[in-house]
């Protein structure tokens, strides 16, 4: 009787560890911890399942294969358990062909000795195998050196999920408090039929309830929280470094990328980046809802690093912040390319003033006589053509002044040219200092000179330019190692309705020779044009 409610026990947790074990490896792409849980599952399933037909059919005490296939389960459990706590407590941990091959020794080594026990008994008893119970038989001790091993594994994953849940980020302490929890049963059982208190052996029971609470753990209440099947892939695969982090700034997960840059950053981190306070590590990035900061690191090569760190609130289904993601880029090259085109801008802008600073030059010189710096004849055409033209729209008077400076040749013969060309310097000096401001001054060619005079009558300019002739008289012009005294005659004219500037200028031109004629040193104002009109009549 007692053995039929045993079958049926084992038989059940069979049923249960094989649901999850189904259950699980279907949704082991949402985290790789609920596939790991599934292997562990079916451990115990088939564990319980030997277990089940072991008391059926009342072959415990006998059969040595019987007992391998009992013991390999057992050890699959231990050694999942260990893979188990790893990938509860870090999301990124895979199992290395070196650990699992570390992990197949213990378990191959008992298989041998299993099968060759019956000539050494180092395992059991010579009474026995299944005997395990300590006041009955005694135990072996490659028995208890299989025992301390399985303790010490499982101990290694459970002082791991006990220092997470005492100092781990908080948002976790829950997921590795219930999976600490489930470990319990089967760890109490455990040490009751070990020492002979509990018989038979019921561990399997035991790991069942821990599967069941570590399934609901994990995809009932941590997971959905944080990660959904769909995005973890891309979460790997993007090439931006994504971390989440608590609500202290300490790491619950990251991606690939993320990890490497935070490796690259600071050296020497442990294998387990889990809880690892990180914003620390990048800038100390503002932590708040859609903030985005830049900052500079320094790497472990001594390179400096240029982050772009943007961080948003992580909620869980309740609504309840849990933390935040924070993703971030190396803008390092990004920043170095805009610096440079910054720098290529700012030459070109440069280049662009220079350009038109020459520019600006060069059409001033064309516009400049070389020799005295005034207004050459080029100028003087184009402003007195406007200034003629806004005369005639005003209604407003326009006179010219044509100058000549008087015996000038004789300058030439008498000191030699560069002396002429010193008193054409000193000349120009003289009236631009004295002409008024809205006066156009150029010189006209050889030793002439225009003065445009808007707003001046004929009478007003012929004034206005014998005073300027006295006040070149006056003046004394060194030159050539001489100082001399300069006249000049001017014609003046006055600007007639239809007059174009040619027209004008040959007015004035005329006057001039009339100056010249009457002695120099003087200024002629041209006679009014005859009225064709009062002619006709
Ligand atoms: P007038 O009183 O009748 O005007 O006599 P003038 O000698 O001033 O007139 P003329 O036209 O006979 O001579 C003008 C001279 O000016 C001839 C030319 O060699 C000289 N000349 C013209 N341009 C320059 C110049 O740029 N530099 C120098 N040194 N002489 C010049
Ligand atoms: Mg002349
Ligand atoms: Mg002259």
């Amino acid at each position: 009787m007692e053995s039929t409610l045993l079958t049926l026990l084992f038989l059940l947790s069979t049923i249960t560890a094989s649901a999850v074990a189904v259950v699980g490896w279907r949704r082991r792409r949402v985290t790789h911890a609920v596939g790991t849980l599934a292997v562990v599952a079916a451990a115990i399933a088939a564990w319980a399942a030997t277990d089940a037909f072991l008391i059926a059919a009342d072959v415990l005490a006998t059969s040595h294969l019987a007992l391998t296939a009992k013991l390999l389960p057992a050890c699959a459990v231990t050694a999942g358990f260990f893979c188990l706590s790893q990938a509860v407590l870090d999301r990124t941990w895979r199992l290395s062909r070196r650990t699992a091959l570390w992990l197949a020794v213990e378990p191959a080594l008992i298989v041998t000795t299993v099968a060759s026990d019956p000539w050494h008994h180092l395992l059991f008893p010579p009474t026995g195998p299944g005997l395990q119970d300590v006041r009955q038989s005694g135990i072996a001790p490659l028995f208890w050196a299989h025992t301390a091993y399985s303790y010490t594994l499982l101990a290694i994953g459970l002082a791991a999920l006990l220092r997470a849940w005492m100092r781990g980020p908080r948002s976790q302490r829950e997921l590795y408090g219930l999976v600490l929890l489930g470990t319990v049963p089967p760890l109490l059982i455990n040490v009751l039929s070990t020492v002979g208190f509990v018989r038979p052996h019921l561990t399997p029971l035991g790991f069942c309830v821990t599967v069941v609470v570590g399934y609901w753990a994990l995809v009932r209440r941590a997971l959905p929280e944080l990660v959904s099947v769909e995005r973890s892939h891309l979460f790997d695969m993007i090439s931006d470094m994504v971390m989440a982090v608590d609500c202290s700034g300490r790491l619950l997960d990251l991606n690939p990328s993320a990890e490497r840059m935070l490796r690259d950053l600071v050296p020497d981190l442990p294998e387990r980046l889990a809880g690892l306070p990180v914003t620390g590590i990048l800038g100390d990035p503002p932590l708040g809802d859609d903030m985005e900061t830049d900052s500079t690191v320094t790497d472990v090569n001594g390179r400096r690093v240029d982050l772009n760190v943007r961080v948003s609130a992580l909620r869980n289904g309740q609504d309840e912040h849990v933390g935040w993601a924070l993703v971030t880029r190396d803008v390092t090259a990004l920043n170095a390319q805009r610096r440079e085109l910054q720098e290529t801008n700012d030459q070109l802008r440069e280049q662009v003033r220079t350009v038109e600073a020459l520019r600006a030059d060069l059409a001033e010189q064309a516009v400049r006589d070389t020799l005295t710096g005034l207004h050459n004849r080029r100028f003087l055409m184009e402003s007195l053509g406007r200034e003629m033209k806004l005369a005639a729209a005003e209604g407003t008077p326009l006179s010219v002044a044509l100058l000549d400076i008087d015996h000038f040749k004789q300058i030439n013969d008498r000191y030699g040219h560069t002396a002429g060309d010193q008193v054409l310097m000193r000349f120009a000096k003289l009236l631009g200092g004295r002409v008024r401001q809205g006066d156009v001054l150029a010189r006209y060619g050889g030793e002439e000179f225009v003065v445009v005079l808007p707003g001046a009558t004929g009478e007003q300019a012929q004034a206005r330019v014998d005073e300027l002739r006295q006040w070149v008289t006056a003046g004394r012009i060194p030159a050539g190692g001489h100082t001399l005294s300069v006249t000049f005659s001017a014609g003046v004219a006055a600007l007639d309705a239809g007059q174009n500037p040619g027209e004008l200028l040959h007015v004035a031109d005329e006057a001039l020779y009339e100056a010249k004629r009457a002695g120099r040193n003087r200024v002629q104002l041209a006679a009014p044009e005859p009225d064709p009109s009062a002619a006709a009549a």
